[in-house]
């Protein structure tokens, strides 16, 4: 592909992605945000269709595409959901840790399940005492022959309590990032418990759940890589995980927008269409135009990410600072031209503004990705 245009390959990829979520997953959407119901059969669907493991390798069931590719599709989902456009995307994020630091029979053994979503993931990094400075973490690993036991407690997972398989961050060594190790837990290891499904401002498509290792048995065989690289893993894994988290919050605010350009067409008021005013169609033409900035910068990243750019953990933390800020406000300024009917719960307006909220918080807050910018400017400040 050249930077501004896609293969036709892409096309057909985003037009199947886009096809899938306006049949399977927009006439829902609202429901399943009221009913707290988690779409498992909706989303083996999607990944029959290749989206469960969008860039792990063939072998193992994956689809071997791009991070370009990866951003159409969730974007193309997230217009029909953003919920389950996102845990999509941590499903995949955490598929791709194993597939590229987990040696050969990890791959076979949970690659396959996770690709066809028959298994489903979690991602689990942060913890109550450690969000942001996430190298701070202490839930503890300690060898004890093929095993480690684990003690500590995961917070915010998603997926949680559902998911079959937890690639978890854990303290094996020192303090500080050279001390954590990524294990895969598997549900049901004894001594694995989850806590109970957080009440939410949105993403009520999809559990958020504490995950507590009480003298949790796993076996080292479970560890991907050496021991001291899992900061480095989760970090790999959110590079892509915040241009997935990016794309989410673009399809949400284009569905939210073409909802206010519709709408702005065939309300009335003072005697003329609402979309008449100019005032109304500045806005309009901002809306357009931001999103198409934050999409041009995403797939630029994307771009970087693919090709293993020097500077693709910078882009990708620019373009998710980017698209999930420009997300939000697109789909509240969208929320805005329906007026008192946007407030209501039957227009799927205040859902997407509602869901779109937390990806300004999560996968590292949007000034997180301010302080790895500034760092590549000005260095790394003490105690950052
Ligand atoms: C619905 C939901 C789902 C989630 N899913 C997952 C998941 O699946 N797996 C997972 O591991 N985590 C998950 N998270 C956790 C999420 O990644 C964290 O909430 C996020 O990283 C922020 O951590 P914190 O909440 O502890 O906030 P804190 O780190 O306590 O931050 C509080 C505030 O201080 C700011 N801040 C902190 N340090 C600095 C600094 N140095 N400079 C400037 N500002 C700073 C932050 O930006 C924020 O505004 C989820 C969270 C939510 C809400």
């Amino acid at each position: 592909m050249t930077a501004f245009s896609l293969s036709e390959d892409q096309i057909a990829i985003r037009d199947m992605a886009a096809s899938f979520s306006a049949e399977t997953l927009a006439p829902h959407a609202v429901r399943w945000d009221e009913e707290k119901h988690f779409p498992v059969e909706e989303m083996r669907q999607a990944a029959a269709l290749g989206m469960g493991g969008i860039y792990i390798t063939e072998d193992v069931g994956g689809s071997g595409l791009g991070r370009l590719d990866a951003a159409l599709i969730f974007e193309a989902l997230a217009m029909g959901c953003p919920t389950v456009a996102a845990y999509i995307s941590i499903h995949n994020m955490c598929a791709w840790m194993i597939d590229r630091y987990g040696a050969d029979e990890q791959r076979k053994a949970w690659l396959p399940k996770l690709c066809s979503m028959e298994h489903l993931a979690s991602y689990c990094l942060t913890e109550p005492g450690a969000g942001s400075d996430a190298a701070a973490l202490k839930t503890k690993a300690v060898r004890d022959g093929d095993h480690y036991v684990l003690d500590g407690q995961k917070q915010f997972i998603s997926g949680a309590g559902v998911s079959d398989i937890y690639v978890v961050m854990v303290r094996t060594g020192e303090a500080g990032p050279s001390g954590i190790s990524t294990l895969v837990v598997e549900n049901g290891t004894p001594g694995l418990s989850f806590g109970a499904n957080e009440k939410k401002m949105g993403w009520n498509a999809q559990p958020t759940r504490a995950v507590i290792f009480e003298n949790c048995r796993v076996p080292v065989a479970n560890r991907l890589g050496p021991e001291g690289i899992g900061f480095k893993i989760a970090m790999a894994g959110l590079d892509g995980g915040r241009l997935n988290i990016g794309a989410c919050s673009l399809g949400g605010a284009q569905a939210a927008f073409d909802k206010a350009l519709a709408y702005a067409q065939e309300r009335k008021a003072f005697g003329a269409r609402i979309a008449d005013f100019q005032a109304l169609q500045f806005k309009l033409a901002d809306m357009a135009t931001e999103l198409e900035m934050a999409r041009t910068f995403l797939w630029r990243a994307a771009s970087a990410l693919d090709e293993t750019a020097p500077d693709a953990t910078k882009l990708c933390a620019m373009a998710k600072r980017v698209a999930t800020d420009t997300g939000f406000e697109v789909a509240n300024q969208a929320l805005q031209i329906h007026g008192g009917y946007g407030y209501l719960a039957d227009y799927g307006i205040e859902k997407i503004v509602r869901d779109l909220r937390v990806h300004q918080i999560l996968e590292g807050t949007n000034e997180v990705m301010r302080m790895i910018v500034a760092r590549g400017l000005v260095g790394r400040a003490k105690g950052n």
